[in-house]
């Protein structure tokens, strides 16, 4: 889909959602804040999302869906998400449950479970169990084989739809040891189980996402049959963890759109409220705070445009951006929510108001992408198990390796441009050392010292700044990996679990998020619908991400700020959403009556 039809198609669908403002509209916060409120399921939302047709997006074409595009299917859900992250959840967990049958499955698994979709069948993700989450090696729901398929028998907990939806699709031993080749996936259709062989366990009251059906499923000897077995005996594993890769980064649609709504809430709070004869917004400490949280919302949207986009452009290196990704945006992003905190005072306590009370139920929701579908510290691991190799090529590798990972970064980064079809049997669970964000970043550096020497006046200082920030950064990978070095050479066998090892990681992803940034930049910046692009928002992107190394140091240019804050009402008041996608939202149709200043009191 080009980046005109997925524009086209996003502003179609928030003109079907309506102004969430609206109680009106098809999906306003009056009636997201009740179901919060009242640990309601949305089922209203979910069908009338349904019947759009919002589930074909995440199933393929080539078998009755609609996509070949995760960067489509990752912008609708940003949509819904940003009205109601329970109601995201429970419709993208179709998705996500039908990933093992995209990535394994036989051509006439896929025709039949998404014409059973198509029919209104549910589908939730059976991977986690009480006892083990992560440590997928001790799962111990049991596969055993029988005549014509297998005996389940076990219990999958805490599972998002294990209640509402009509099949599992379960990560089960299928082998005797509990080795990586003694898992596999098999479908548990709950209308075609014996009565007596499946049961639903109760739903659990949430912290966040309140309106999602969270609960488990217990089976006790129900047969699955072998057509029903998605991929070979034994490639569970393997299966679970692309899997996993695709979903963690579908859930940061979440993060991202959490915080727009909440920014968006803070910023018309600020223009409205009046104290000391002026709008809070007008305090300079308060207007840079919202100028850096729609910084740091922006670092968020680089990572994911290229973290989005590798599904399709660099699977075989999916690894490292999904779990670069997973750490950064959630992590960044709970930091900025705090500050909105700070901005919003008391109001952050209004817990059913209809415009404030969104502001703490995003609070509430944003932390589930902090540990669903691998938590943060899974995917540190993961980083931290790859950093030598990352390491060692982003320092080493010839000039014909770093100009293939140019070639990529322009199509990762580069909005307009064509990707091939999502085929995710292609991801691959190491990347071997390849990271095209960190490779390309010295192309891009070049690219970007380019457009500034093309550029006038402050815009040219600040893409010349910008450019030296993002060097700075970049140059911390020599001493990360003399430390790395160090550090091994120090724990010998302890080196890889050590907390140490996890802080490197931290910093690698740091790096690898300010090359994101540039690059979105300099692959992007022809595509981008006014008023961005932005030489002020690069900066302080790369600035935001400067000082989490040193976070007292003065920025280079303290008035970027006041120009990114400009560029932020702007695009609010344009309604757009706060991306470098260029969406643009439903009109605004909320009854007169409804605006901030009356509401700030
Ligand atoms: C709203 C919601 C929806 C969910 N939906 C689903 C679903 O649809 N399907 C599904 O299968 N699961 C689902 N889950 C479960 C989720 O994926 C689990 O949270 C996940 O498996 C991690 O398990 P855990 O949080 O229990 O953490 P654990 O794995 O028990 O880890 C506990 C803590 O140990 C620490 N830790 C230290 N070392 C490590 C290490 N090496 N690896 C990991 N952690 C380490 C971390 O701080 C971690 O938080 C859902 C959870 C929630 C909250």
């Amino acid at each position: 889909m080009s980046q005109a039809e997925l524009a086209d198609l996003a502003r179609r669908f928030e003109q079907y959602l309506g102004d969430p403002h609206d109680p009106a509209s098809r999906m306003p916060f009056t009636a997201v804040l009740d179901h919060d409120e009242h640990d309601t399921f949305p089922y209203a939302f979910v069908g009338m999302l349904r019947r759009w047709g919002f589930l074909d997006y995440g199933l393929p074409a080539e078998q009755g869906g609609k996509a070949g595009n995760p960067e489509t299917g990752f912008t609708l859900m940003r949509l819904v998400a940003r009205r109601d992250g329970a109601t995201a959840i429970a419709l993208g967990l179709t998705q996500a449950a039908f990933t093992p049958v995209w990535i394994a499955g036989t051509d006439e698994q896929k025709r039949r479970q998404i014409a059973d979709i198509h029919g209104g069948v549910g589908l939730s993700w059976g991977l986690s169990e009480a006892a083990h989450g992560s440590d997928l090696l001790n799962n111990e729901v049991v596969a055993e084989r029988v005549p014509g398929g297998y005996r389940l028998t076990g219990e999958k907990w805490p599972i998002g739809n294990a209640t509402y939806s009509d099949r599992m699709v379960v990560f089960a031993r299928t082998g005797p040891r509990g080795g990586a080749g003694d898992y596999s996936i098999l479908v548990v259709d709950k209308w075609r189980a014996e009565a007596e062989t499946v049961r639903e366990t109760h739903p659990v009251r949430q912290h966040g996402v309140r309106a999602l059906d969270l609960s488990g499923l217990r089976f006790d000897g129900v047969f699955v049959p072998d057509s029903d077995l998605v991929g070979a005996e034994g490639q569970g594993l393997e299966i679970a963890l692309k899997t996993s890769q695709t979903a963690r980064l579908v859930i940061l649609s979440l993060a991202l759109s959490g915080v727009d709504t909440s920014l968006r809430t803070a910023l018309e709070f600020a223009q409205g409220r009046v104290l000391f004869d002026r709008p809070v917004v007008d305090v300079p400490y308060t207007g840079r705070q919202l100028a850096e949280s729609f910084a740091e919302l922006m670092i968020a949207d680089a990572v994911c445009l290229g973290a989005v986009r590798s599904l399709q452009a660099s699977p075989a290196q999916v690894s490292v951006w999904s779990s670069v990704a997973k750490y950064v945006v959630p992590t960044l992003l709970e930091e900025t929510l705090s500050r909105l905190n700070v901005v919003l005072g008391a109001r952050v306590f209004l817990r059913t108001h209809p415009r404030f009370g969104m502001h703490q139920k995003m609070l509430r929701d944003l932390l589930v992408t902090n540990m669903a579908d691998g938590n943060t510290v899974v995917n540190l691991r993961n980083i931290g198990h790859q950093l030598p190799s990352l390491l060692q090529q982003a320092l080493t590798a010839e000039a014909g390796v770093r100009g293939e990972a140019a070639e990529r970064a322009a199509v990762l980064y580069g909005m307009d441009t064509e990707l091939p079809t999502y085929r995710p049997a292609l991801q691959e669970l190491s990347s071997r050392g390849m990271d095209d964000a960190v490779l390309a970043a010295p192309d891009s550096l070049e690219r970007l010292r380019a457009l500034a020497e093309e550029a006038a006046d402050k815009d040219r200082d600040r893409l010349l700044l910008a450019a030296g920030v993002a060097e700075e950064l970049l140059d911390r990978l020599g001493p990360l990996r003399e430390r790395q070095r160090l550090l091994q050479a120090d724990l010998g066998r302890g080196y890889a679990h050590s907390a140490e090892l996890f802080d490197l990681a931290q910093e690698y992803c740091l790096v690898h998020a300010a090359a994101a940034c540039v690059h979105a930049y300099v692959h992007s910046h022809g595509v981008m619908a006014d008023p961005l692009p932005s030489p002020a928002l690069l900066l302080l992107q790369l600035e935001r991400l400067r000082l989490r190394f040193a976070p007292y140091e003065p920025y280079r240019d303290p008035d970027a700020a006041e120009e990114v804050l400009a560029l932020l009402v702007r695009l609010d008041s344009e309604n757009r959403l706060l991306s470098h996608w260029p969406i643009t939202l439903a009109d605004r149709t909320a009854p007169a009556g409804d605006v901030p200043r009356a509401e700030a009191r």
